[in-house]
């Protein structure tokens, strides 16, 4: 017989005290949208709360009609009141072009949208999880990066108001945890790509798939011998819904990444063999404070969540790749100069 929860159908296999009421904030972008997604197919009550800064309702768009999914307008720089059992805070501009497009706003959106869902889950008794970043080590002198080492951060550089954004982020989950007893996640995430990622984000997978595709030079930023160790979108949201599910005494930091390390040349180098471009590789001067070598120690991730990446980067470059040629650059806004 069918079971029913507030005029939904509740999927087999589920109860109605594992449903769950779930704010994504940030929820309308590339990770947020596949969050949803996976949360919705669950069945759970998923609220998605975007200001579309980075990214546009079509993400979310085929979502629209699910009984078991809302979209909210809303700046998470301002507090939202709402009832939810877990919130997974991922707002925030995540590419180095979005989030120096207007840096104190990308600081604001780091702090205030912490101290705001922090809030809203210390008075719902809600689970709050922080979509943190591998920049927190800034350029890192400790290689591959674990969770124990404290970073090498300018914090008055271009970067700074991403990676002190995304640390004092974390020290606000720390402490409203040790303080409010608020049951936080923190989690820090490595390049992740793949479907649904902003075209003109001017981030280097997005960059090299549309410039090969375009036939146009393809821009390595300095010699290419920075290496980045890139992590699929699916396997980066398993890793998350694992964290938020996971015991209640391991709050984070925890790593989700691909330690599969490539130099920037050679991503280039694959993207011309998947893509079959002629596009000519082009050197371009290294941006200021770019991290020269980046790859998760995730023993962490594997022991706690028994959680590793499955997707190795030629299969999920080939599924981003065919995304590329299916949709049309011009239904893509570029809310930042194009690199
Ligand atoms: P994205 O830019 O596609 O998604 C961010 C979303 O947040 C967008 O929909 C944007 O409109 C929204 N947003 C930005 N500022 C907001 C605000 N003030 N109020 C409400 N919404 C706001 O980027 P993404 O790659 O999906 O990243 C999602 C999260 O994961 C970010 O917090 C990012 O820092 C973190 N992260 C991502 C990566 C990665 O490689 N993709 C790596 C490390 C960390
Ligand atoms: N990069 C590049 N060409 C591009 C875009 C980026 O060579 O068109 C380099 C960039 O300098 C950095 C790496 O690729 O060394 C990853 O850049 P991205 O912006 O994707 O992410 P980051 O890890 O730096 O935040």
């Amino acid at each position: 017989m069918a079971a029913w929860w507030n005029g939904l159908a509740i999927p087999q296999g589920e109860t109605m005290s594992s449903i769950k009421r779930i704010l994504v904030t940030g929820g309308a972008g590339f990770l947020g949208s596949h969050l949803c997604e996976r949360l919705v197919a669950a069945g759970h009550d998923v609220i998605c709360a975007d200001n579309f800064f980075t990214s546009q309702k079509s993400n979310v768009a085929h979502l629209l009609d699910s009984p078991n999914f809302e979209l909210i307008r809303h700046d998470i720089i301002h507090p939202l009141w709402l009832e939810v059992d877990e919130i997974y805070n991922l707002a925030c501009p995540a590419a180095p072009g979005h989030y120096q497009y207007n840096p104190i706003k990308t600081m604001k959106t780091s702090v205030m949208g912490a101290i705001n869902v922090l809030g809203m889950a210390r008075r719902c008794r809600a689970k709050v999880l922080q979509a943190s970043t591998s920049e927190v080590y800034g350029d890192p002198e400790v290689h591959p990066q674990p969770e124990s080492y404290r970073g090498a951060v300018n914090p008055i550089g271009p970067r700074a108001c991403y990676d002190e954004g995304k640390r004092a982020a974390e020290t606000l989950f720390m402490d409203y945890h040790r303080h409010n007893g608020v049951n936080v996640r923190i989690v820090r995430i490595f390049n992740t790509y793949g479907p649904r990622m902003h075209p003109f984000d001017g981030r280097v997978v997005s960059n090299f798939i549309r410039q090969a595709l375009a036939g146009e030079p393809i821009t390595i930023f300095g010699s290419g011998s920075q290496t980045r160790s890139f992590c699929y979108r699916d396997d980066l949201v398993e890793g998350m819904i694992r964290m938020m599910n996971g015991p209640d005494d391991f709050v984070g930091p925890v790593n989700i990444g691909n330690p599969g390390e490539f130099t920037i040349r050679q991503l280039a180098e694959l993207t011309l063999e998947l893509t079959g471009s002629k596009s000519q590789l082009v050197e371009k001067p290294l941006p200021v404070d770019d991290p020269e070598r980046r790859r998760p120690d995730i023993t962490l991730a594997k022991t706690r969540l028994g959680w590793e990446p499955t997707i190795p980067l030629r299969d999920g470059l080939a599924e981003t790749i065919d995304w590329f040629r299916s949709v049309r650059m011009a239904d893509f806004r570029a809310p930042t100069p194009n690199y």
